[in-house]
């Protein structure tokens, strides 16, 4: 932890109800940054679904009206879960793409001339290793997480000009409330997840957070346009 490194900064974390995008706020805030949260449920600034069309843009109105300014954004809100492809209704597979990855371009879109006109301005969204491999009953999620992944790489191509970093994180199986039922209910799918990796245990939030207060700070000025995988070492036994 380097306390105060994030000092001076104005953040939009969503997601942030729960799991990873709780644990992101709390850890930039901790670092110095000033930070609004946004969630559809849960104990945040702003609650919204932002999934509907003018979220987005009121969500970073909203921001910068409380903090003044807004130079880093972290789209962490997402959804997940297995359906296999045969049966997989059209609107699950639309919903899963408009919350992980319409909801995600339109909050950068939206906070594109705010991070253009700091300087050095960051966006950091939430992929999977699903970004970079597949998984069976993932079909929408993985679409979703390699389409974030795509639009990260064509972000940073389009926004370095202006000092503007865009880096996606990858994380592997991480112990939260999206995951926590899927572990509890099958034993034998934890166990897999702790054996698969080579570190030998699920990822906790703070795992991921860390890595994302890294990649907004001063000391990643010169990382954008990658995908990091944050999952323990589990991919190298892909
Ligand atoms: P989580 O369910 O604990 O948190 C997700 C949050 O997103 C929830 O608070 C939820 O209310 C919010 N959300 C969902 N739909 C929304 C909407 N339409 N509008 C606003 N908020 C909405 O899950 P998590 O594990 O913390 O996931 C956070 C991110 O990390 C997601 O993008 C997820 O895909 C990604 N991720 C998680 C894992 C994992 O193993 N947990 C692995 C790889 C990637």
């Amino acid at each position: 932890m380097s306390a105060g490194r994030l000092a001076g900064r104005r953040a939009i974390v969503t997601g942030a109800g729960s799991g990873i995008g709780a644990a992101v706020a709390a850890r930039l805030a901790a670092d110095g940054a000033q930070v609004f949260t946004a969630d559809i449920q849960g104990e945040v600034d702003f609650i919204a679904d932002l999934t509907e069309a003018d979220a987005n843009a009121r969500l970073v109105a909203a921001a910068i009206e409380r903090m003044g300014g807004l130079d880093t954004v972290v789209p962490c809100a997402g959804i997940s879960a297995f359906h296999p492809l045969e049966g997989h209704d059209d609107a699950y597979f639309q919903r899963v793409l408009d919350v992980n990855l319409v909801a995600v371009f339109r909050l950068v879109r939206e906070a594109t001339p705010h991070l253009k006109a700091h300087g050095a301005g960051r966006i950091v969204t939430i992929g999977s290793t699903t970004s970079t491999y597949g998984d069976e009953g993932l079909c929408a999620y993985s679409a979703s997480k390699h389409a974030v992944l795509g639009f990260t790489k064509s972000v940073a191509a389009e926004l370095g000009p202006f000092g503007v970093t865009a880096t996606c994180v990858q994380p592997g199986a991480i112990d939260t409330p999206m995951t926590a039922p899927a572990f509890d209910q099958m034993p034998e799918y934890r166990t897999f997840w702790e054996g698969k990796a080579p570190l030998r245990r699920l990822g906790q939030a703070g795992d991921i957070a860390d890595v994302v207060a890294f990649l907004c700070s001063e000391d990643a000025r010169f990382v954008s346009g990658h995908g990091l995988w944050v999952d323990g070492g589990a991919m190298v036994r892909h």
